[in-house]
């Protein structure tokens, strides 16, 4: 069997924290491979996104480039409509292969707004990253749900934004490769 860690997001951007939640759990779980996959269209998110699906996309495949065993994948952006997890870890589905879907805390605690979740609950290990030290348990009886302590990395996308906006520097809070991405090509500046 191959494992696979499924690790999805808005990503906008990605930063330091997505990336030692990926390697770790990989190291934790022994994963052959975490695929970090941004959301198309993150429909709980709706008007809350500001860098487009491709540049979220090409931010993660050059944060990820350098790091064995952890990839980018393109399948929510390449696919029309709301991005939906159950969608795709089917589309990732393959028989000689285990699945493991890595969330937040806060990312698991909002799991029962989900759409499609019993399908969800039939693909995948859920594995939770301890985020803030919140704690998230299972939707219902029934789940794989594995927990992984992650070091504590107080810094989101949502903070990350609101320095560039700001003008502040976000040298180590993101991989280099991003911090110039988001330079050239003056994201998340609206409203300067
Ligand atoms: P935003 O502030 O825009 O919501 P974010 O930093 O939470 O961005 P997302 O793309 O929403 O990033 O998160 C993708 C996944 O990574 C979610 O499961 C989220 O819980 C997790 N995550 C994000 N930042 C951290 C962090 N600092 N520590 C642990 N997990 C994190
Ligand atoms: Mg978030």
């Amino acid at each position: 069997m191959t494992r696979i860690g499924v690790y999805g997001g808005t990503f906008d951007p990605v930063h330091v924290a997505h990336l030692v939640v990926a390697t770790e759990v990989r190291h934790v779980l022994g994963l052959d491979r975490v695929l970090l996959v941004p959301a198309g269209d993150p429909w709980q998110k709706a008007g809350r996104v500001v860098a487009s699906k491709e540049q979220r996309l090409e931010m993660v495949a050059a944060a990820v480039d350098s790091i064995e065993g952890i990839d980018a994948c393109s399948l929510e952006v390449d696919r029309s409509g709301p991005s939906v997890t159950a969608d795709t870890l089917e589309a990732l589905a393959e028989p000689d292969r285990e699945l493991f879907l890595i969330l937040g805390a806060d990312a698991a605690a909002n799991m029962g707004t989900w759409r499609r979740l019993t399908e969800t609950r039939d693909l995948a290990t859920v594995v939770v990253v301890e985020r803030d030290g919140e704690h998230a348990d299972p939707p219902a009886p029934g789940w794989r749900f594995v927990h992984v302590p992650i070091p504590r990395l107080d810094i989101s996308s949502s903070n990350i934004r609101a320095r560039v906006a700001a003008g502040r520097p976000i040298d180590g809070l993101v991989p280099e490769p991003v911090v110039r991405s988001i330079r050239e090509r003056h994201l998340y500046t609206a409203g300067l």
